[in-house]
C-alpha cells in the first residue's frame, strides 16, 4: 500500500475501437485471414478483434508496395520524401498521449515508458530519418543510392511501435516502399500507424501492414516480389527466415536475441550502478533484446552491491500499468509468462539462490515479481538462456580478464554494460567485448543517429545512423 493516490491514465484515451483491420493500398481491408483477439495483458480481457492477413492479401500489399515505388515513391525526389516524414513524425508527436496509452493496454508496459521512452524515441526517429532523405548523396554511398524497392519487414512485440518505426523510417527515407506485420499480441498501434500515414497523405502502397501470426510472417518471407527482408525477433525464428531466403537474391538484416552483461567494477559509482543495473534489466519488464539480464560484479564489492540492488528492487512498483507511479508493468502474454517461470524455476532447480522483490502481485493479468539469482554458474541455463522477463542472474569475477571472458561467453553479442571510474577501462574492456552496442556507467540509452545490431546469435546489418541507411541502398 502507498501513502499517496495513484493517478492512472484513463483507458478512454486511447480511442480504442472493437475492431481493426489491415491497411494495404492506402485503405483499411478485411482481411481473408482468420480474425486475432489481442488481449490487455494486464487484466487478460479482450481490447479488440484484429482482422489479419490471408495469402490474397499478402500478394495484394506487395503489389501495391511494387507500384508505389515504381511510380510514386521511388522517383520522387527526396526532398519531398521528407517533407512526409516530417509530417509523419509531428502527427506523431500530436497523438503521442493516445498512442502511449494504446500501446500500455496492448503491451502491458507501464505508461511512464511509453509516454517519456516508447513515444519521444518513436518521433525521433522519424525526424532523424525525415532529415537523411535529401542527404543520400551525402552519406558516403557515392552519389545517387539507389532503393532496394519493397522491403518486406517483421517486428516483435516488446517495443511495438518503437520497432515499426525502426523499420519503416530508414526504409522510407531510403525511397523503399514496405510491407510490414506487427507481431500477433501487439498489433494496434501499428494500425493507428496506419491512420497516421493516410493523414500526412502518404501516397497509397508506401507503406502496408499486415497483421497475423507467424504464417503471415512466412508468407511475406517467401514472397517473390519482395526485395528485402528486415526482421527483429528470436533466434530461432531469425535462423529459419535465414534459411528460406537461402538461394534467392533478397537481401536481409537480423535484429534477434541477447544475454548481455552488465559489468561493475569495484572502483564503479555503486549507486548509480544500482540505477543502471535496475534499469537494464526492469526496463520494461526485462523484455528487451538488450537487457542487462547478467550483472557480473567484481567479488570484492559483491555482497555491498547486491544488498543495495535488493533493497533498490524492493521499492519498485509493480502493478496496473495505466497506473503513473507503477514501475513494473505486465508481462505481454500468458506464453512469454510461462516461458519466465519455467527459466526460472530451472534457476532453483539448478542451484543458484533466489530472491524475490516482495511485492503484491495482483490477482489477473500476467505479472512477474523482479527476481534476482545470486550464485550464478556459467554452466546454468539462467546464464546462458534468454529469459526476456524482470530476472537478473547474478555472477561474479576477480579480474577484467575474467570479466571479460565471462561476459564474452555466450552465443549472443547485442549490447554490455560496463561501470568504472576510469574512462581508460571503460575503452579498454568495450574493445574486448564482443557485443554491438556497449554503455559506460549507464544503459539502454538510445538515439536514431546510433547504430544498434548484433554480433553471431544476436543476428546482422544494423539499425539507425548513417550505417543503418545502407540495408535499405544499392551503391
Ligand atoms: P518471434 O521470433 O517469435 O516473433 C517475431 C515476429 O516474427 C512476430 O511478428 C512473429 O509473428 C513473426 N514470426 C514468427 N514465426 C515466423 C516465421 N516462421 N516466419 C516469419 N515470421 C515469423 O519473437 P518474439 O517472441 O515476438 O520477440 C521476442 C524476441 O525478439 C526475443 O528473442 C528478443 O530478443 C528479440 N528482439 C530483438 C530485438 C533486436 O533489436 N535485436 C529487438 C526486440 C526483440
Amino acid at each position: 500500500t502507498w501513502d499517496y493516490a495513484p493517478a492512472p491514465e484513463s483507458a478512454e484515451l486511447a480511442n480504442l475501437k472493437p475492431a481493426y483491420r489491415p491497411f494495404v493500398n492506402g485503405e483499411f481491408t478485411d482481411g481473408a485471414g482468420e480474425p486475432l483477439k489481442t488481449v490487455n495483458p494486464a487484466t487478460g480481457e479482450v481490447l479488440a478483434e484484429v482482422g489479419t492477413a490471408a495469402q490474397s492479401d499478402v500478394d495484394a500489399a506487395v503489389v501495391a508496395a511494387r507500384q508505389a515505388f515504381e511510380k510514386t515513391w521511388g522517383p520522387m525526389p527526396g526532398t519531398e520524401r521528407a517533407k512526409y516524414l516530417f509530417r509523419i513524425a509531428r502527427l506523431i508527436q500530436e497523438r503521442s498521449r493516445e498512442l502511449a496509452v494504446l500501446e500500455t493496454l496492448d503491451n502491458g508496459k507501464p505508461i511512464r515508458e511509453s509516454r517519456d521512452a516508447d513515444l519521444p524515441t518513436v518521433a525521433a526517429h522519424f525526424f532523424y530519418h525525415a532529415g537523411w532523405a535529401d542527404k543520400l548523396d551525402y552519406a558516403g554511398y557515392g552519389p545517387d543510392p539507389k532503393p532496394l524497392g519493397v522491403a518486406g519487414q517483421i517486428i516483435p512485440w516488446n517495443f511495438p511501435l518503437l520497432m515499426l518505426a525502426w523499420k519503416i523510417a530508414p526504409a522510407l527515407a531510403t525511397g523503399n516502399t514496405v510491407v510490414l506485420k506487427p507481431a500477433e499480441t501487439t498489433p494496434l498501434t501499428a494500425l493507428v500507424f496506419a491512420e497516421i500515414c493516410q493523414q500526412a497523405e502518404l501516397p497509397p502502397g508506401v507503406v502496408n501492414i499486415l497483421p497475423g501470426a507467424g504464417d503471415v510472417g512466412a508468407r511475406i518471407v517467401d514472397h517473390d516480389g519482395i526485395d528485402k527482408i528486415a526482421f527483429t525477433g528470436s533466434t530461432d525464428v531469425g535462423k529459419q527466415i535465414q534459411r528460406r531466403l537461402a538461394g534467392t537474391p533478397k537481401r536481409l538484416t537480423l535484429e534477434l536475441g541477447g544475454k548481455a552483461a552488465n559489468i561493475v567494477f569495484d572502483d564503479a559509482p555503486l549507486d548509480q550502478a544500482v540505477e543502471g543495473i535496475v534499469n537494464g534489466i526492469f526496463f520494461n519488464q526485462g523484455q528487451v533484446c538488450c537487457a542487462g539480464s547478467r550483472l557480473l560484479v567484481q567479488e570484492s564489492i559483491a555482497d555491498e552491491l547486491l544488498d543495495k540492488l535488493r533493497y533498490r528492487v524492493s521499492t519498485l512498483r509493480l502493478g496496473d500499468p495505466l497506473d503513473k507511479n507503477t514501475d513494473i508493468g505486465a508481462i505481454n502474454s500468458a506464453t512469454q509468462l510461462a516461458k519466465i517461470r519455467e527459466l526460472a524455476d530451472s534457476g532453483e532447480a539448478e542451484g543458484a539462490h533466489r530472491w524475490t522483490s516482495p511485492c503484491p502481485i495482483p490477482e489477473r493479468g500476467f505479472f512477474f515479481a523482479p527476481t534476482v539469482f545470486s550464485g550464478v554458474h556459467q554452466s546454468m541455463r539462467i546464464a546462458r538462456e534468454e529469459i526476456f522477463g524482470p530476472v537478473l542472474s547474478v555472477l561474479t569475477f576477480r579480474t577484467p580478464d575474467e570479466a571479460v571472458a565471462k561476459a564474452n561467453n555466450t552465443p549472443y553479442g547485442l549490447s554490455a554494460g560496463i561501470w568504472t571510474e576510469k574512462g581508460s577501462r571503460s575503452l579498454a574492456i568495450a574493445n574486448r567485448l564482443r557485443a554491438g552496442v556497449i554503455w559506460a556507467n549507464t544503459f539502454n540509452r538510445f538515439d536514431p543517429a546510433a547504430p544498434f545490431g548484433g554480433y553471431r546469435e544476436s543476428g546482422f546489418g544494423r539499425e539507425g545512423g548513417r550505417i543503418g541507411l545502407e540495408a535499405y541502398l544499392d551503391v
